[in-house]
Formats: structure tokens, sequence, C-alpha cells
């Protein structure tokens, strides 16, 4: 009953909920409410999940450095599931994050056998021009992961912590996997993490927005980084149940420990801060006891490891989101152009497919009057939430209408459709004066 009275249709969360049971994704309305002006996908629980958000909030609300990261391959037409991906880092941006878009071409090239030139193309053609088109603006950066020296180098250095093992666990990789294939895997946690590198101002909170099959990536990235980093915090407790924080760094460099504890104790003076009780130095470690600011200590530690030249990764963030369904029902895929709608596409033929779209009307009017609609399983009502209607009681509306039996699917549709099409039309302008505007781009 709950579920037919919400707009945003939580019946698919449902189906995300082994997410949060087994894998410690957390509810995204946790974090959503502290932020001054959500969008629209997170007040309608398509971004329905996070992990580590909380830093992200906190770095918008107090006008802190953070990043938003993704990447798309360039492999094929870029649709509407691409600007989900597209509007989430544009907003981020909008807040004040450092905007990184990274062209996936070593994937496009070592999964999908495409040539570099054609994976340039794609590249530009269809993702980049669309993605500043919807508004990327130029202080983001825009990069082929076949050009970023940082990113080659890093996937390099993450290689040496990952094993097959586990990333055939993740990725399905066999025997018959081409090196580069894997390579290209350890590409993607390189551009994650590439935000933090000096060269853009350090460690800071970065969030990836993913769909929700990603998570075993970001499990697998935050797990690199903590590898990477020089020393491991972590809260402990002693024999006597006295809580303390150990910094281990047992690959750290001589003196670097001796200066983590030997700043954490001088540090009070030098601040006027309230004084950080006693840290100890041992073989390969330093315990701190009676420190109730780990955020001091987390500071100290980052320092000191990039003062020795080595890595103090935040881990990266993540939000969610949910997946559209394909307008005929079933996966959204590129290889069915039926079921997508491309962001290039014809306007007129985009409106046909609409309507021509699975809805979640009853087979005759009569009935539809009698039991009402069902959005929740309406790839047309989709489109209004995920894309076409911004206003939220506008969409309440709809959601009401339809449940009710006061509104038809044929009607319905054709307002999607022409929404649809107008939308594409504005964006096909916009993405004219985008192309134009290419070079005030770095790529
Ligand atoms: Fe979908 Fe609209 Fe039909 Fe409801 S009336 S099932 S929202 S097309």
């Amino acid at each position: 009953m709950n579920t037919k009275l919400d707009p945003w249709g939580t019946v698919n969360i449902d189906d995300y909920s082994k997410l949060f049971d087994e894998f410690g994704i957390l509810p995204f309305d946790q974090v959503c409410s502290e932020l001054p002006d959500p969008h629209r996908y997170m007040r309608r629980k398509i971004i329905f999940g996070h992990r580590s958000y909380d830093r992200i909030t906190d770095a918008i609300k107090n006008n802190e450095p953070f990043s938003v990261m993704s990447g798309f391959m360039p492999s094929g037409k870029v649709h509407l599931g691409h600007k989900l991906v597209m509007d989430e880092i544009i907003w981020h941006q909008k807040m004040g994050g450092d905007a990184f878009v990274g062209i996936a071409d070593r994937e496009a090239y070592s999964v999908r056998g495409m040539s570099w030139e054609k994976c340039h193309q794609i590249g530009v053609e269809e993702y980049i021009i669309s993605l500043i088109a919807l508004g990327f603006e130029p202080d983001g950066h825009i990069y082929f992961q076949s050009s970023s020296d940082n990113v080659k180098n890093m996937a390099f250095e993450l290689g040496t912590k990952a094993n097959f093992s586990e990333l055939s666990a993740i990725y399905g990789f066999s025997g018959e996997t081409n090196i580069s294939h894997m390579i290209s895997a350890l590409s993607q946690s390189a551009d994650i993490l590439q935000p933090q590198l000096e060269e853009f101002g350090g460690p800071k909170p970065t969030i990836i927005p993913v769909g929700a099959d990603q998570d075993p990536h970001m499990r697998l990235t935050r797990g690199l980084a903590h590898k990477m980093n020089m020393f491991r915090v972590e809260g402990r407790e002693d024999k006597n149940g006295n809580k303390y924080i150990s910094i281990r760094g047992k690959a750290a460099p001589d003196g670097a420990l001796s200066d983590v504890a030997q700043q954490i104790n001088d540090r009070p003076q030098k601040h006027n801060a309230r004084r950080i009780p006693e840290a100890k130095l041992y073989e390969g470690h330093v315990d701190v006891f009676g420190s109730d600011d780990l955020n001091q200590l987390l500071d100290i530690v980052r320092d000191v490891a990039l003062k020795y030249n080595g890595y103090a990764f935040v881990p990266p963030a993540a939000t969610y989101h949910r997946f559209m369904s394909g307008l005929q029902g079933g996966k959204m895929s590129s290889s069915i152009p039926d079921s997508i709608i491309a962001l290039t596409e014809e306007p007129k033929a985009a409106a046909k497919k609409i309507k021509r779209a699975k809805t979640g009307g009853r087979i005759t009017l009569q009935e539809q009057k009698n039991l009402g609609g069902e959005p929740d399983k309406c790839s047309v009502y989709e489109l209004l939430m995920f894309h076409l209607i911004e206003d939220d009681s506008e969409l309440e509306e709809i959601h009401k209408e339809c449940v009710n039996g006061s509104r038809m699917c044929g009607t319905c549709k054709n307002a999607a459709a022409e929404l649809m099409s107008d939308f594409l039309k504005d964006h096909q302008e916009l993405r004219e004066l985008a192309r134009d505007r290419l070079d005030d781009y770095k790529l």
C-alpha cells in the first residue's frame, strides 16, 4: 500500500536491499536531508544508497575541497543512462566539487577491440559534447585515459596491490582474458584516485556516482586506496579496556613514524589547541592515548605521508543510483536500440519510441479506470520521474492520477513524447554550441 502511494516508486529500491544488508551500503535518505538543495535524483530516491557521503555533505556545507569523478567507455551512443551520471557530476560541480570525467578509451580498446581513432571520435562526438551541453563547466577536467600519465602510472602502481584472483572474482576474468583488459580495470581505480594526487590539491573526499552494480568496483578501489596509503589508522582497545588509536606504517620510510609521533606531541603548542595526550613510538607503529579528535590525527598522518612522498588517500565515497528500465521493459541496453533514447537521436524518432513503450497500464480502458495504472512498473513514468519533470508536486499529481484511474496511457505517452522531443531539440542545439566551445576545455 505504501509503495503505491510513493511517487518515487520505492518498489525497485527493495530489489537493492541486499546491497544494504550484505555490503554495508547506507540509505541515501540519511544524508539527503543534510544537503541544502538536493538534486531531483536524490529527492526521488533514484539515488538510493551511498558510502561515506557524509564526507561530501560536510565538504559542501563547510565549503571545503572535494572532487567528483566518473568515467564513460566510448563504445556507442550517449543515452539517457549516461545523462543520469553526467547530471550527477554537473550537480556536484555546481556544489563546489572539482569535477573529473575520464573517457575510458583504454577499456574500449582492450575490451571492445576499438581503434584509438574511433575511441577518440566517439569520446568527443558523443560523450564530451553532450556533457558540455548539459552544463559541465570548463574548470573541470575531461581526459582520455590513454593520454593521462597520472592514470597510466597509478594503474601500474595499483597493480602491485591487486592480484589476479581478486580481479577475477570481481570482473569474471579467466585464463583467456587479455592482460590489457585487466590493466583497464585498474585504470578505472586509478581514475577514481587521481583527483587526490598532489597536482590536484592532494587528498580530499571524492564522490563517484555509480550504478548499483558497480559496488564491487568501489570496494576494490577503496581497498586499494587503503593498501596504497603509507599509514593505517585504527581504533583499538588495550587489555584494561582503554581505547587508543594505533597508527601503523610497516613500509613507511625511516623517520616517518617518529615524525608522526613528534608532530602529534608538538601540535598543541604550535596551534594553541587542546593538548593531545601522548603519542608513543614503537617498532612499526605509534599509539595515541586520550585523543578524541580523530580528524586532527588524520590531518597529521596525511601531512607526514605526503612529506615522505607517500599516499594518504581518503577512501572514495560513492552514490548508488537505480537503473532506468528499457522502453520495452527489461534492461536498457545500447545493443537494443528500441530500449534506449540516445541524446543525439532524431526527436521525432524518440517520440515514436515513447508511444510504443511498455507502460504500467491495464489491458482495457475500463480496467484502467477501475483499477488505476501501475506507475512503478511503467517506463514512461520513469522517463517523467528521471528526466522530464522537475517539479515534485507535478510529478506527484501524475502519479496520483495514474493510480486512481483518471489518467490514461495514450494521453500520458503523448505528453511524455512531447516533453522528450522538446528536451532533445534543446539539447541538440546546445550540443552545437558546445562543439564550438570545445577549445575552452583542457582535453
Ligand atoms: Fe504509465 Fe502514464 Fe499509463 Fe500511468 S497513465 S501507467 S504513468 S503511461
